[in-house]
C-alpha cells in the first residue's frame, strides 16, 4: 500500500504530538490529506519514508533558495559543529553574518539575531513600542508575522488554513492594540492614523504579501505606507523574512527603493537552520538592551551552526548574483506554465509571480488582498494539490502559501512539472 510509513508515522505522531505536527499547516489539513514524512533532501529533491521521490516546491518553506544539502552549507556546518555546537558567549562569526546582513540589506545599520522569523517581529513590535512610547500598530489582514500576540491577528497562512479568526489564547486587551487593515489600501492606513492621533508605534508589512497566496504591493502601497508612518511619528517595519534574499541581495527593499526602520529577516539568513533577524537604523536598535532598556535575549541567539549556515548561504549568493536571474526565470516559466494550462482546461485562475515565488489563485481575480484571495475554490486547489503530490510535485498544501523556486531547480524540473499540467487541470473540471 502506497504511504503506509508515513500513515504508520503519522498515526504515532498523533499520539504524542498535537495533530502529529510541529506547525499546522504541514499537517494537509486544509486539503483533506495527511503529510508525507520526508527522509532526505538533495537539491530541489525530497524523498519520504516509502521511497518516492518528489520535485520540492516548498524549500522548508522557503530558507532553502539553494535547495537542499547544498555543498557549500554542508561543509560550513561540518566545520562549525566539529567546533562544538554553542558557546553562549559572543563568536566571530556572527560578527561577520551581522556585517554581511548590514553590507547587503540597505536600511541595515546594526542588527541583532534571534532564533525565529516569530522572535524577530515580536522584538520589533516590542522595540517600536518602546522606543515611540505608544501602543498600536498597523498590520494587514493576511500578512502573517509569526504567531507572538499582537501579531497573530487576521494572520494568513496557517490561521486562514484552519479558519481560525486569530486565536484563542491571545487576549483581547493585547489584540485590541493591533489595528489589521486590507493590503494595498492607503485610505484606511490614513484614517486609522487620524481616529489614533499619536497612538500607533508602527506598521508592519509584508513587502510582497507570501501567507495569502503571493500578493504583489500595488505601486503606491509602499511607499505609501512609509510615508504615512513617517509623518505620523510611528516606525515603517518591511517584515522581509520570506523575501530577505529572496527577491535578491537586497531584498523587497532593495527591489522596491524602500527605506524602512527596522527590517525583520529569518528563514534565508539561517540556510535551513532556526535564525532570525532584526535590523535596522542604528538610534532605533541602540534602544535594545543593553546598549538601550528595550530588553531582549536568547539562550541560542546566534548559534554557530546556524550562523554557518546563514553565511555559507549568502556568501553563495553573493559570489553568483546571476543565480537570481536564473531562478526568476525558472519560476516565471513554471508560473506562466501552469496559468496557460489552468485557462487552456477552461478553469477561473489568476497567477501572480515575483522572483522565485509564484502562486496560482483557483480564483478569477484580481486577487489584491486578503479578502480577494480568500475568495478562492479551495476544493479545486485541495485537488490542484492532491494530483501534483501523486505525480511527485510537492506543493505547499494550501492556497494560501507561497511556490518556491530554488537554485537547484533545473529547466528539466520545470517541464517536468508543466508535463504534469494537463492531466491534473483536467481533472478538476
Ligand atoms: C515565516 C514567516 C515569519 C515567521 O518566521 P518563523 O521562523 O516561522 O517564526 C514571519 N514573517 C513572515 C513574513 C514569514 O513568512
Amino acid at each position: 500500500m502506497k504511504d503506509d510509513n508515513s500513515q504508520k508515522l503519522f498515526n504515532e505522531a498523533r499520539k504524542v504530538i498535537p495533530g502529529g505536527v510541529n506547525s499546522p499547516v504541514r499537517a494537509c489539513r486544509s486539503v483533506g490529506m495527511d503529510p508525507v514524512f520526508i527522509t532526505r533532501g538533495q537539491g530541489a529533491r525530497l524523498w519520504d519514508e516509502d521511497g518516492q521521490s518528489y520535485i520540492d516546491y516548498v524549500g522548508s518553506w522557503g530558507p532553502l533558495i539553494l535547495g537542499h544539502a547544498h555543498p557549500a552549507v554542508i561543509a560550513a556546518l561540518e566545520t562549525a559543529i566539529s567546533q562544538g555546537t554553542s558557546f553562549g558567549a559572543p563568536t566571530g562569526t556572527e560578527v561577520k553574518l551581522a556585517e554581511l546582513l548590514v553590507e547587503c540589506v540597505p536600511s541595515l545599520e546594526m542588527v541583532r539575531l534571534v532564533n525565529s522569523g516569530t522572535e524577530a517581529t515580536m522584538t520589533a513590535v516590542r522595540l517600536a513600542r518602546g522606543v515611540t512610547g505608544r501602543s498600536y500598530i498597523i498590520k494587514f489582514d493576511g500578512c502573517y508575522h509569526g504567531h507572538a500576540d499582537s501579531l497573530l491577528v487576521a494572520a494568513g497562512s496557517g490561521v486562514a488554513t484552519l479558519g481560525i479568526p486569530g486565536s484563542p489564547g491571545v487576549p483581547e486587551v493585547l489584540a485590541r492594540l493591533t489595528i489589521s487593515l486590507p493590503y494595498n489600501n492607503l485610505k484606511p492606513v490614513k484614517e486609522a492614523f487620524q481616529s489614533f492621533e499619536g497612538q500607533i508605534a508602527a506598521i508592519i508589512v509584508e513587502p510582497v504579501a507570501g501567507n495569502m497566496g503571493v500578493v504583489l504591493p500595488q505601486e503606491e502601497f509602499l511607499p505609501g505606507c512609509a510615508e504615512l508612518a513617517r509623518e505620523n511619528g510611528a516606525l515603517f517595519i518591511l517584515d522581509e523574512v520570506i523575501t530577505g534574499f529572496r527577491l535578491g541581495l537586497n531584498g523587497a527593499q532593495g527591489r522596491f527603493g524602500l527605506d524602512p526602520d527596522l527590517t525583520c529577516l529569518g528563514k534565508i539568513i539561517g540556510g535551513g537552520l532556526p535564525v532570525g533577524a532584526l535590523g535596522g537604523k542604528k538610534d532605533v536598535m541602540s534602544h535594545l538592551a543593553p546598549e538601550g532598556s528595550v530588553y531582549q535575549a536568547g539562550t541560542l541567539a546566534g548559534n554557530p551552526l546556524a550562523v554557518a549556515a546563514g553565511l555559507a548561504t549568502i556568501e553563495t549568493l553573493k559570489a553568483d548574483p546571476s543565480i537570481y536571474d536564473r531562478i526568476e526565470k525558472l519560476s516565471q516559466t513554471l508560473a506562466e506554465g501552469l496559468l496557460k494550462e489552468a485557462k487552456k482546461a477552461g478553469l477561473a485562475v489568476t497567477g501572480h509571480q515575483i522572483g522565485s515565488m509564484s502562486c496560482l489563485f483557483f480564483n478569477p481575480g484580481p486577487v489584491t488582498d486578503y479578502a480577494s484571495a480568500a475568495n478562492s475554490n479551495l476544493d479545486m486547489f485541495a485537488c490542484f494539490y492532491k494530483a501534483f503530490r501523486e505525480a511527485g510535485i510537492y506543493l505547499a498544501p494550501s492556497q494560501f502559501e507561497t511556490t518556491f523556486v530554488s537554485a537547484a531547480h533545473t529547466e528539466s524540473d520545470i517541464e517536468k512539472t508543466l508535463a504534469a499540467a494537463p492531466a491534473v487541470f483536467k481533472n478538476l473540471t
